[in-house]
């Protein structure tokens, strides 16, 4: 299972999601990105910077 907390992007959002796949949690986070935070085009070095920050839900170690 992966996770994403847009707040690592946005600070202050507490918005997250998680699904088995990490494409599917990308797809999640550009569409909250779209309706949340205006962003009408999401670049591809927004979806390198979500999926940077995409984990498995759970792991602590960071
Ligand atoms: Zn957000």
């Amino acid at each position: 299972m992966k996770q994403f907390e847009c707040g690592s992007l946005v600070p202050g959002c507490s918005w997250h999601t998680e699904a088995e796949e990490s494409a599917e949690v990308v797809k999640r986070a550009a569409e909250h990105l779209r309706v949340a935070h205006g962003e009408t085009v999401i670049r591809p070095e927004m979806v390198e910077r979500i999926k940077e920050r995409t984990h498995e839900a759970g792991d602590n170690r960071h």
